[in-house]
């Protein structure tokens, strides 16, 4: 536990709140009584090892009444950990961990032990809800559906399809994902987006430019071959704790090093056999600094380099202004340490290397994760068992919402915006391009990126000429996100009030319902949880893996599936949004939306995982290896678990899924890969396709660019399309089938093709270690928006000031500013943030869970207990924190030395006080969560990745007041 427990004292918000429910303090043997979790369940509480847990016993908790045994996914983090439900008379009544799950293992933490709570909590919102004059009041669904629709159409009318922010969830289940997206493109907007944004938008950017595919490139099993673990950034022991085994096997079994690269001294590092403490902001000069030794001593994998790898010598360049006593007074690191890590990761092959928000979320995100990426190319470690890139997304379906589209930079299966990818998406939904065009305000605005959830608020507070897009926006509806997981709070406040329209779509009313800003156009309307309707997720490792209803939504609330099939009838466009989905009375049939992406998605290769097969991967987890993941016997037999993608082509070719990305030594009908060919064949007279390097079996045995008619043809193959398949080729090609690629081929035949010879379809490239269509093609290190040491921004300044996202992008100019108003002197702590094992991204429905509330009752700041006796400050004591733009949070002081002199700590996850004030009577009655707290983001400030428009909410300035 963070906080030390003691006996509760009366009073205090936590025990005020349980009172309103229960007379008694949840105690853990309640707790197990209670919330229906077995003995397992238990043990998941208190320890990972699974062979610390017995199974429960058959008993049933009512006894002669039929037992039903539901499989469903922990909807918390991306581990995607197998729930087994016990149903009885249509209640929930038991659960328990999936013993045969290969990635779970028969363990859960303490989030997905009680997930069972969500469902029956009695802080769920209950009905739909309208604000009338301040008052949430009770509506029907049908008054809630109609007034919502006529103010949509009205501010459509008036202003424009993209003055509506359609702001989506990492909670959805893959089909809602992608029937979201697809809702926004039929509304007439790129206004729509997801968590991802601020967690792993910049991940993805990075890695997909570097080698491809924007994804974890191994598994959580897969690190079990690994000999060396290196984690930058993350803290995995609380916000992916069931992953923890996998890497502590790796631990063990195979001796490996484990290297914590963090600020803090989290739990993870507390595992470690090294921990490097940095300076926040500091990732690239520690990661050039490894490079430095890496070269230096000339550990880099040569040969792998040389056939798989474009641009190197310029990275070779940069890293050599990175030497030691340079990276150690700009990081922090002593110059040995470095070497000591270098050597472990030389000597110890292959290494993994693992990262998290503490990497991604700053403005020089994309970079990061650039630097990363390069730093393993170096070593020879992607493409490789034991080896990768292993990104732990955050919520459980960030990956598959981000592989969807739910995005204001492309369509799903990440196929842009431009027209060529509309007329693909048009095909696939059977409508024409023109009827697509039409739902637009203009073409120019139909191919244009979005504006992000990290921003809506500042188009919702400008003129309409300061945007990129006609008006401003004035009507925002949410499914599935908290209002507190944005930077700038005080102004995200001011831009609520200048709604039209709020809706709120959720099982929780969440941070936008309590920060009242306003008195009337509010609705919150009572969405089920992924527990109460199916659908596939999918893990951040690609397996996908569906999940069953396990009870009917309770109270009046609805599905996320029907809840848009109603507003998509009452806004007009239902009979075109669902021509290929069947819709039971007003319910869409998920399997339906699933056969449609898989229709649709060819160029991430989710052609495959078709519901039946998903279904049977479900009843056969016992059959999955639980290292290597693949089907040793039974029906599934060679198949890897959850078909993670690419799995390519129709579902009855029976392709396996790829466990591995890029992994040459598997035949691509095995799984194999390569790295992509996606930026061309060749740049400034050098080829960018692999020498020499190729998936085992291919007939080309050399590097190729993807497959097109025009390439088929070239080779010959274009004669072994069947008729039907050439059909439909031509049909979609017209007078110029060449440019018809594997990726718009919706008969499939260019992929079949391309895998009959043992090729990937998407090509054979090198990846790139010089990205020349990002702001930094080689990374660079840059300073803080907020920096502490303002003697270093001269040499490292911020990003030039830009439009993007339809709107400026001022980093260097904030920058500026701050140096003039001598913020660093004024403002002396950095400020970093963090996630908790008990809770989950804005917090409002872990918090809501009285079995996770009684395990974290309290908002708290971390702070050095040098500063701290400084300061004059104790253990418990509330403090203000400060930040220097306008934000200032009331918290209690948590004294300690995991934070180093100079460096305050703030969880995420709270929500509920506002400077000082209890919100608690602002929230609907009865759906407060039991435990509020000020938000880590009331005091975070400007600054945004130039590529993605990702938040800086792990480094910046602020100061420390006793309260
Ligand atoms: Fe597993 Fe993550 Fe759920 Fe915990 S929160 S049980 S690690 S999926």
């Amino acid at each position: 536990m963070l906080t030390k427990r003691r006996p509760k004292t009366p009073g205090t918000p936590l025990s005020d709140a349980l009172r309103s429910v229960d007379a008694g303090g949840p105690g853990r043997r309640a707790f197990l009584k209670a919330a229906g979790v077995t003995a397992g369940g238990l043990a998941g509480l208190g320890a990972l090892g699974g062979g610390m847990m017995r199974k429960a016993g058959a008993d049933s908790m009512m006894p002669g009444v039929e037992r039903v045994l539901r499989k469903n996914v922990c909807t918390h983090c991306s581990v995607g950990c197998t729930v087994v439900a016990e149903v009885q008379n249509g209640v929930w009544v038991q659960q328990e961990p999936g013993w045969d799950s290969p990635i779970s293992q028969g363990t859960h933490c303490a989030k997905g032990a009680s997930v069972r709570e969500l469902v029956k909590g009695e802080r769920r919102v209950k009905y739909p809800l309208k604000l009338v004059d301040g008052e949430w009041t009770r509506v029907s669904w049908e008054q809630a559906i109609d007034e919502i629709g006529a103010r949509l159409l009205a501010i459509r009318d008036t202003y424009g399809p993209d003055s509506v922010f359609w702001l989506g969830s990492a909670k959805f289940s893959n089909e809602g994902a992608y029937l979201l997206r697809k809702f926004a493109a039929f509304w007439g907007t790129n206004n729509v987006d997801h968590q991802a944004r601020i967690c792993h938008s910049t991940t993805v950017a990075g890695v997909a430019n570097t080698w491809g595919y924007g994804a974890m490139t191994n598994s959580y099993n897969d690190i079990q071959h690994s000999r060396c673990l290196v984690i930058i950034g993350g803290n995995p022991a609380e916000a992916h704790p069931v992953a923890m085994q996998h890497m502590l096997r790796a631990k063990e079994r195979n001796r490996a090093p484990w290297i914590v690269i963090d600020p803090r001294f989290t739990r993870t590092a507390a595992h470690a056999t090294e921990y490097v403490r940095i300076r926040p902001g500091t990732d690239i000069p520690v990661v050039w600094g490894l490079l430095w030794h890496i070269f230096q001593n000339g550990w880099e994998d040569k040969d792998y380099i040389a056939r798989r790898v474009y641009g190197m010598d310029a990275i070779r360049a940069e890293v050599a202004k990175w030497t030691p006593d340079v990276v150690e007074q700009v990081s922090g690191v002593p110059a040995e340490q470095l070497l000591r890590v270098a050597r472990a990761m030389a000597e110890n092959k292959p290494a993994t290397l693992i990262w998290c928000m503490g990497a991604t979320q700053k403005t020089v995100g994309t970079a990061n994760v650039r630097a990363f990426s390069i730093l393993q190319l170096a070593l020879g470690n992607i493409g490789v068992p034991g080896g990768g890139a292993n990104i732990y997304r955050g919520h459980t379906n960030v990956q598959g919402a981000t592989d969807m589209g739910l995005d204001v930079s492309t369509l799903p299966s990440y196929y842009g915006l431009a027209e060529g990818a509309w007329r693909h998406w048009a095909r696939v939904w059977d409508v024409p391009y023109e009827y697509m065009l039409s739902r637009f305000g203009s073409k120019e605005l139909m191919e244009a990126k979005g504006i992000p959830t990290t921003r809506w608020f500042d188009a919702a507070l400008a003129e309409a000429g300061e945007l990129d897009q006609p008006n401003p926006i004035r009507g925002l509806v949410v499914m599935g996100h908290g209002g507190n997981t944005v930077t700038r709070m005080p102004d995200m406040l001011k831009g609520m009030e200048k709604l039209d329209l709020l809706v709120v779509v959720d099982p929780h009313p969440t941070s936008f319902a309590a920060v009242r800003q306003r008195r009337d156009g509010s609705y919150i309307l009572p969405a089920c949880t992924q527990f109460e309707t199916d659908g596939s997720r999918v893990a951040s490792n690609r397996s996908v893996q569906w999940g069953q209803r396990v009870v009917d939504p309770i109270f009046e609330s609805k599905d996320d599936y029907e809840i848009m099939y109603l507003l998509a009838r009452r806004l007009g466009f239902a009979d075109e949004l669902f021509k290929h989905i069947k819709v039971n009375g007003t319910n869409p049939v998920p399997e339906d939306i699933l056969r449609e992406i898989n229709r649709g998605c060819l160029s991430t290769g989710y052609t495959g995982q078709s519901p039946e097969r998903l279904k049977l991967h479900m009843i056969y987890q016992h059959t999955f290896d639980r290292i290597t993941m693949q089907a040793t016997e039974g029906p599934l037999k060679g198949e890897y678990y959850g078909l993670p993608w690419p799995c390519w082509g129709h579902p009855e070719w029976r392709h396996p899924g790829s466990p591995v990305l890029y992994d040459t030594s598997k035949h691509v009908m095995e799984g194999g890969g390569t790295f992509r060919a996606r930026f061309g064949i060749e740049r400034e007279g050098e080829t960018l396709l692999a020498e020499g390097s190729f998936s085992k079996g291919s007939e080309i045995e050399d590097g190729y660019p993807e497959f097109t008619m025009a390439v088929l043809r070239k080779l010959g193959w274009d004669a072994e399309l069947t008729a039907e398949e050439r059909r439909v080729i031509e049909l979609i090609g017209g007078d110029n089938i060449d440019d018809v690629s594997w990726a718009t081929d919706l008969s499939m035949g260019i992929i079949r093709i391309a895998i009959k010879h043992g090729c990937l379809p998407y090509g054979n490239a090198k990846a790139r270690a010089v990205a020349w269509n990002l702001p930094d093609p080689v990374p660079v290190h840059r300073e803080p928006i907020y920096s502490a040491r303002p003697g270093l921004v001269g040499d490292f300044p911020s990003y030039d000031d830009r439009r993007d996202f339809r709107l400026p992008l001022l980093n260097h100019a904030v920058q500026k500013a701050a140096l003039e108003a001598d913020v660093p002197s004024k403002f002396p702590f950095i400020y970093t943030s963090g996630r908790l094992v008990e809770y989950e991204g804005g917090g409002e429905e872990t918090r809501s869970n009285r079995w996770l509330a009684e395990l974290q009752q309290s908002m708290f700041v971390e702070i050095n207990t040098g500063d701290a006796e400084r300061l004059g400050v104790r253990e418990g004591e509330y403090v203000w924190v400060v930040s220097p733009e306008d934000g200032r949070a009331k918290i209690k002081a948590l004294v300690t030395d995991r934070v180093g002199p100079g460096v305050v700590f703030l969880p995420f996850h709270f929500s509920g006080f506002w400077q000082g004030e209890d919100l608690r009577g602002q929230y609907p009655p009865g759906t407060d969560p039991f435990v509020l707290g000020e938000p880590a983001n009331g005091v975070t400030t400007y600054g945004y990745d130039p590529v993605t428009c990702m938040q800086e909410t792990k480094v910046t300035l602020c100061r420390i007041e006793k309260a």
